[in-house]
């Protein structure tokens, strides 16, 4: 796609100098499609995923068509939450920098009402609220519709799944027909384009298709799990990649507060948002995030929907996402305005034909990676280590502390290099976890034991067809004498004197235990953990 300069767009030259003030060197492909319609005057469907910046797509020309001299409401922007409002608000406010006379308020429940009325009575052009809050208003006349000319639904889908519809309905009705009417909206189902006939005049359609999602700019790679080993294949990646910012998408509320606690657990500056929380602690995480003071922001889909996070280096999806769509949506927070983003998924077992669904939708290619060893990490961290202390040694002065090592190392008997050498490992074991090097020694366990099914260990047992017994003796001997459930137990290969059989690595100890001084067919049987061909 040939790209489009706002130059071309017949912005206003304030709104210009905003644009080039907030780093915007191009249109994205939706503001290059949106803005001229709008600025013509016509109603509007767009449809674009999250971060191709819509906002501005419908900001912009809404900002040049405000009369700065009339201080009445010109144009209502509807948004499905407050965060959302708060971020829409804030992102019109930078556009109209330079802009003189135009006011935005952002009106929201939570919000004091009282506070909110004072605002209003200021002479606000533009409002942007919740279906709800501003329906409140109305009804208090404390939000005048006479002088509205635009309205905006942003992100309209989501207005809809949060049961804003009656609300989306009674303000459109009661605004004059010869508004212009925007809508923005991720997806397109029934609903909105019931919307479409009944409260928009010719809508003109326009629509980014999805190759000039923002995905192509991402590396995609994804590990297959065990659930157990999540957390620390997740550390080991955050470690060896060091993003310095990273949002982490869980499929429930509870793995997200489980995730947070185990993270910052681990010394991770991590912090999570989900449904559950008052809106009130989801703006702290998120006003944290934004600064920095949080490098992890672990989500679930719907608190993480439409938030705008700039700057994500990387998307973890800690969970594989339900939806095909919903992959798009959480990977699409990376790799903005032309920077390569990464974006890593786990997958436990079967989730693994996922993917290939997400790829086919995605028109895109998600490569396999075998978890980092411990090494690799080491490897990283280390070249990691020695970097610093390059750059450090060029920039002091250490010649007192030259001279201390010296005396230390007279004093003692080993070398400076050894004092050295000492210190790099010290460096090194400071945020080493000894989990790490635990599911290491299990994965190399699994591999020599020869398991078909990951996550299995691979037991010889010295019993087979000659000796009349049947695979349902063994099935039986192991759930009977070591008490786990009789699914757990894998594959059963039968051979005349001996027979292989998987169960899950965490219960071969339990297994083992059981089998001991065990008989099956008044053989007296020996259990051990197989040796891979
Ligand atoms: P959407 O509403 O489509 O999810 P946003 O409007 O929130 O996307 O924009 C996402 C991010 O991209 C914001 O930080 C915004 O400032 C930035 N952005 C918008 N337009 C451009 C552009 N033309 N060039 C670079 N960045 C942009
Ligand atoms: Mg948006």
């Amino acid at each position: 796609m040939e790209t489009v300069r706002f130059e071309e767009l017949n912005v206003r030259p304030e709104i210009l100098r905003a644009v080039v003030e907030m780093g915007f060197e191009e249109a994205t492909p939706i503001q290059a499609k949106a803005i001229p319609v709008i600025m013509d005057g016509d109603d509007i469907v767009g449809q674009a995923q999250t971060g191709t910046g819509k906002t501005a797509a419908f900001g912009i020309p809404i900002l040049s068509k405000i009369d700065p001299k009339l201080k009445k409401t010109q144009s209502l922007i509807l948004c499905p939450t407050r965060e959302l409002a708060i971020q829409v608000a804030e992102e019109i406010r930078k556009l109209s920098k330079f802009l003189h006379g135009i006011k935005v308020l952002p009106i929201y429940g939570g919000q004091e009402i009282t506070k909110q009325i004072r605002s209003l009575k200021g002479g606000i052009q533009i409002i942007v609220g919740t279906p709800g809050r501003v329906m409140d208003h109305m009804r208090r006349k404390t939000i005048r519709l006479d002088h509205i000319k635009m309205v905006a639904l942003d992100e309209a889908d989501e207005m809809l799944n949060m049961g804003f519809r009656d609300e989306i309905e009674s303000i459109l009705s009661e605004i004059s027909e010869e508004r212009q009417t925007i809508l923005f909206s991720a997806t397109m189902p029934q609903a909105i384009m019931d919307i479409t006939k009944n409260y928009q005049k010719n809508a003109k359609v326009v629509k980014v298709v999805r190759k000039e999602l923002t995905v192509a700019n991402i590396d995609q790679y994804y590990y297959e799990v065990r659930p157990k080993n999540k957390l620390e294949v997740l550390c080991r990646l955050l470690d060896m990649y060091n993003p310095r910012l990273s949002v982490i998408f869980c499929n429930t509320k509870r793995q997200v507060d489980e995730l947070v606690s185990s993270l910052q657990g681990r010394g991770y500056f991590a912090d999570g948002i989900h449904g559950d929380l008052k809106q009130q602690q989801r703006d702290r995480v998120m006003g944290s995030f934004r600064t920095g003071k949080i490098e992890i922001l672990v989500a679930t889909d719907v608190a993480a929907r439409g938030i705008d996070v700039d700057d994500v280096d990387a998307v973890f999806n800690y969970d594989i996402p339900q939806d095909e769509e919903y992959y798009v949506h959480r990977i699409g927070r990376t790799g903005r305005a032309g920077r390569v983003g990464k974006a890593f998924s786990f997958v436990v077992g079967k989730e693994v034909y996922k993917l290939k669904d997400i790829q086919r939708y995605c028109k895109t290619k998600i490569k396999a990676k075998p978890i980092p060893s411990m090494d690799d990490v080491m490897a990283t961290k280390l070249d990691k280590i020695f970097e610093d202390l390059d750059e450090y040694i060029k920039s002091v002065n250490l010649n007192d502390y030259i001279d201390l090592v010296n005396e230390y190392v007279d004093e003692k008997d080993y070398t400076a290099l050894e004092l050295a050498a000492a210190f790099v490992k010290m460096k090194m074991e400071e945020n080493l976890g000894t989990d790490s090097f635990d599911m290491d020694r299990e994965l190399d366990d699994a591999d020599q034991t020869g398991a078909t099914e990951p996550g299995m260990v691979r037991l010889f047992i010295n019993i087979g067809k000659n000796h009349k017994a049947s695979p349902k003796d063994i099935l039986g001997a192991i759930a009977g004498e070591s008490g786990i459930p009789g699914k757990l137990v894998g594959t059963i290969d039968m051979f005349d004197k001996y027979t292989f059989v998987e169960v899950p690595r965490e219960v071969a100890k339990d297994v083992l235990h059981g089998m001991k001084n065990v008989k099956i067919k008044g053989k007296n049987i020996h259990v051990e953990i197989a040796n891979k061909k």
